[in-house]
């Protein structure tokens, strides 16, 4: 929890700031809630969330008479942790021998860096991984995969022939025929708006489900949190085009724009389940709701 707390420190300075000078004493009014509003706004959770917290917050104090301001922070404690709450749905691995991740995102979210982690987190307790070297499009992608993989004792099924889908397919057979237990089939950064790659990671999908029909298991998407909104709008598409299962929310540690979860949460409330909080192999962690909050109200 400190290193989750240290990741958090730019989201609650900002955030925890602005709303010690809300709570910072005297009665509860309307200018009061204009303020909030302000700040759950500026933190970047967006016009829906912001109105559902503020009217959930507002219910609160009426239902326990609240007078003081102070009481407005366990109040909004409260109703943030009933928000986002739902968002913490820890990613199992099980059922499916291999388990087959599909990772996606935009590019420089932290996609590479994320299935690294990833990777390294399930090796960890002992399962065995390999990795479906999917990113096609840059060849310098591709080989540091394989280095990687080969400096960390993971498999990776790499193609020189630029097909993702392809690449996916092998990787789903490779991983049946050795007895593998998790199989993360990368793939190229893109746009929503790049309408023939959302095209070429639906038959990416497409073709996981050939090689295996149960799976993919999970559909990832990999978000940058400094993009704040935009995030959401990208959750949206790739949830349009794909049927996520989960997300991975990097780079929590270099924004004040943490509030995109609860944004998250009230618009496409896909599980959230990991969040990055740094660079290094500890710092991916499973999403737990509470930790977050305390973190950002500490
Ligand atoms: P990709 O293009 O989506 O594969 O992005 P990369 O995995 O190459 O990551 C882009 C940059 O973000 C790299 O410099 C990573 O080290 C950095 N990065 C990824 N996740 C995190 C995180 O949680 N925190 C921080 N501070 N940096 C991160």
């Amino acid at each position: 929890t400190e290193r989750l707390k240290m990741g958090l420190a730019k989201t609650r300075d900002k955030l925890g700031k602005s709303l010690a000078s809300v709570f910072g004493g005297g009665q509860i009014n309307e200018d009061l809630y204009e303020e909030l509003e302000t700040v759950l706004l500026t933190a970047d959770m967006g016009v829906d969330a912001t109105q559902h917290l503020l009217k959930d917050v507002r219910e609160r104090v009426s239902l326990k008479g609240l007078k003081d301001s102070g009481e407005l922070k366990e109040a909004l404690k409260s109703s943030l942790t009933d928000l986002i709450q739902p968002l913490e749905i820890p990613l199992k691995i099980s059922g499916h021998k291999p388990f087959i991740l599909m990772v996606a995102g935009v590019n420089g979210a932290g996609k590479t860096t994320s299935i690294g982690k990833l990777a390294k987190y399930y090796q960890s307790q002992g399962l065995s991984v390999l990795l479906a070297a999917g990113d096609t499009f840059r060849a310098a992608a591709r080989e540091q995969l394989v280095v990687w993989g080969e400096r960390n004792g993971v498999q990776v099924i790499a193609q020189a022939s630029g097909d993702a889908a392809a690449v996916a397919f092998d990787a789903v057979n490779a991983a049946k025929a050795r007895g593998v237990d998790v199989v993360i089939v990368d793939t190229a950064g893109r746009l929503p708006t790049q309408l023939h790659l959302m095209e070429e990671i639906k038959k990416v999908k497409r073709v996981v489900q050939k090689a295996d029909p149960t799976g993919p298991h999970e559909v990832l998407l990999v978000l940058d949190a400094n993009t704040g909104q935009n995030a959401l709008a990208q959750v949206k598409s790739f949830d349009d085009a794909l049927g996520l299962t989960g997300l991975v929310l990097t780079k929590l540690d270099g924004t004040a724009k943490g509030g995109v979860i609860a944004a998250i949460a009230k618009n496409r409330p896909v599980p959230l389940r990991f969040i990055g909080v740094g660079e290094s192999i500890d710092d991916l962690r499973p999403f737990a709701a509470k930790d977050y909050i305390d973190a950002l109200f500490e």
